[in-house]
């Protein structure tokens, strides 16, 4: 007798199981897609033995379906590629985040937008056929033999590597590949297939191997669902930051500085200026004392806090200044527990909570760097919080109050909440872990979020809470983090002086609540495809005379606009207007002020909303009235 599970939820205990397939126990349905055994994943023709605990169904909304899902495509695409090219060697092709690819030795051709027409066509082919896969155990010396015969040299290769005497085929149709599965039970399953690119790539990743073509695919079980994925990546090439920040003029990222380090231009950093305003206050009316600390400090400070040990290849290599080591800094929190610890403190001071849009530098190797998303330089909106033990649950929820408060005024509603837990190795007393732990949770409960419970996937040094948005496209960005630490405390020896004169160490809490200035500004724009909510953006109104007779009160218009604190800009350059209009539609303006012979006369303005089109006429202080409680509201449409 096993438990089984079922996509849906429902869960049966079955008996009689042995000596049969999972198939014939849970009956052939083109949504079963394979199973997990005992925790191990399973093709659903493997016969069970009698002895499983539990037998869960996947589907492809589960990670292990979807896996298999598309690693059996890519088995497909492989067998289409033989077919089409016999002489092409095939390699490896594993299943990615979003879909699969394989990789093939072409002996230098590389496959014309045509082959892959082709290649996409006999892919669906196969599918029709409804081949079954089916899976073969041999030992290591039966398969090099298998292989040799065949030409793949690559498995060879790869057997040549493997340890263990016996290894498992995959085959359907006349294709045959090494393979640890699990698979779907046949070709049929697959049903949408998209062939979505190739490019060059190396065996094994390394530029001195042999050249291979890498083709990247994505599968579906239904078309609606191939069709809206397309979509979702259409629009998220529209949507890219990268693409935005140059059309639009906000950052740019060049060679001659370095890579991964973040040039802000004139429009992208009135954007930062915004929300750094906005940060600056909202932590103030908090009780947040704000601090500015060095971009470098002496090796000695990184020995202290650890981060030469345990933080290194993360940090930039040293500098030395009067025979002394520095190091540029990859976080802010030692420098703050200076500041602490530059008097003595005492119970009645708590709590402490200090500020800083701190810049930082991390080394990631250069092949990760992702324009805004992904750099070597940047700023975090970090802040420490030192507290006493009995202030640590409220602290909590003011700071998680926070934390939504604030991804709320930048339009995002949609939010996964993970708590990550006491992992084995840790520093700290459970009691500590305990409270810390349990105060996430219930500031988390009292707000009426649910979370995740990341099981023992905390640091070393303390539990955290991670806020996780997700934008327009359902995807996900990780902004905020509030983490405990039970370790610099120790390490910098921090102390108060409590109510019955004791020396006693503070609890600390590192927070960032928009990560980076930087991602989140990525973030931001793909959320809004570059269509900022007026508060943010750079320029909030174009005023747009037509010709120059109405300059001289297009000027008029401008001059108050700008005394009101409203970012806006004059164009009274000697072009047509339907050209100004266009560009400043372009720069994604959301307000133009067209003013022509008319208006002038109604001592008014035409207004024209950015994608929306003309609105008519408008007196100024309605227009006036009308922008600044979008802008105070940070209203998300224009
Ligand atoms: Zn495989
Ligand atoms: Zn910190």
């Amino acid at each position: 007798m096993a438990k089984f599970k079922f996509p849906k939820g429902e869960e049966r205990e079955i008996e009689d199981i042995k000596g049969k397939t999972i198939q014939d126990v849970v009956g052939k349905r083109k949504d079963y897609l394979v199973a997990i055994v005992d925790g191990v994943p399973k093709d659903l023709t493997f016969k069970l033995t009698g002895s499983e605990n539990e037998v869960e169904i996947c589907d492809f909304s589960h990670p292990v379906g979807k896996d298999t899902y598309w690693h059996t495509t890519s088995h497909i695409l492989a067998q289409a590629v033989k077919e089409l090219f016999p002489d092409v060697k095939v390699t490896i092709g594993p299943a990615i985040e979003n879909g699969f690819y394989y990789d093939f030795d072409t002996q230098g051709y590389a496959f014309t937008p045509k082959d892959l027409e082709k290649i996409e066509a006999k892919m669906i082919e196969i599918t029709k056929l409804d081949l079954p896969i089916k899976r073969r155990e041999l030992s290591r010396k039966e398969a090099i033999e298998f292989f040799k015969k065949l030409g793949e040299t690559y498995k060879i290769e790869i057997l040549e590597e493997i340890e263990s005497d016996t290894v498992s085929i995959y085959e359907q149709g006349g294709f045959a590949d090494l393979c640890r599965g699990p698979h779907l039970p046949s070709t049929g399953y697959v049903k949408a297939i998209k062939i979505l690119s190739s490019s060059g790539s190396y065996w094994r990743g390394d530029e001195h191997n042999a050249r291979l073509q890498r083709i990247y695919g994505i599968s579906f079980p239904k078309k609606s669902m191939l069709d809206e994925y397309l979509k979702m990546i259409e629009e998220a090439k529209k949507r890219d930051h990268r693409k935005l920040g140059k059309e639009l003029d906000l950052f740019s990222i060049q060679e001659e500085v370095g890579p991964g380090l973040i040039l802000w231009h004139p429009r992208g950093a009135t954007i930062r200026m915004v929300i750094e305003d906005f940060w600056k206050n909202e932590h103030l009316k908090r009780g947040y004392q704000l601090v500015y600390t060095p971009h470098v400090g002496r090796a000695n400070l990184w020995q202290t806090s650890g981060h030469l040990d345990f933080y290194r290849e993360n940090m930039f290599p040293v500098m030395k200044v009067d025979e002394q080591e520095y190091f540029i800094k990859p976080m802010n929190c030692p420098f703050h527990i200076l500041i602490y610890k530059s008097k003595i403190r005492s119970y009645r001071e708590f709590p402490i909570k200090y500020a800083e849009m701190g810049t930082v530098y991390r080394y990631e190797k250069s092949g990760v760097l992702h324009g805004l998303l992904r750099v070597r330089g940047f700023t975090q909106d970090d802040a420490h919080i030192f507290v006493r033990e009995d202030q640590v649950e409220d602290e909590i929820k003011k700071v998680l109050e926070f934390t939504l408060f604030m991804l709320k005024s930048f339009g995002f509603e949609d939010f996964s909440i993970y708590i990550s837990t006491m992992p084995e190795k840790h520093v700290g007393s459970i009691q500590m872990w305990e409270l810390a732990t349990r105060s996430l949770k219930e500031a988390a409960d009292d707000m009426g979020l649910s979370y995740e419970i990341d099981e023992g996937a905390g640091a070393f040094y303390g539990p955290k809470i991670d806020v996780v948005i997700k934008d327009a496209l359902k995807r996900e960005w990780q902004c905020s983090t509030i983490q405990f630490d039970f370790n610099l405390p120790e390490r910098f020896d921090m102390t108060y002086r409590d109510k019955d004169g004791t020396e006693k160490r503070p609890y600390m809490i590192h927070r960032a609540l928009l990560g980076s200035f930087e991602r989140f500004l990525g973030t931001l724009i793909e959320h809004y495809g570059g269509n900022l909510p007026v508060w943010l953006s750079p320029t909030q109104v174009k005023v747009l005379p037509i010709s120059e007779e109405n300059s001289e009160f297009a000027r008029k218009v401008y001059k108050t606009l700008i005394s009101k604190n409203i970012r806006a800009e004059l164009d009274d350059r000697n072009e047509k207007i339907g050209y100004k209009i266009r560009e400043a539609e372009k720069m994604k303006v959301p307000y133009m002020l067209i003013i022509g012979r008319k208006e002038e006369s109604m001592n008014g303005v035409s207004l024209r909303v950015h994608g929306m089109g003309d609105k008519g006429f408008i007196k100024l202080e309605e227009f006036l009235e009308y922008i600044n409680e979008k802008i105070e509201k940070k209203e998300v449409g224009y």
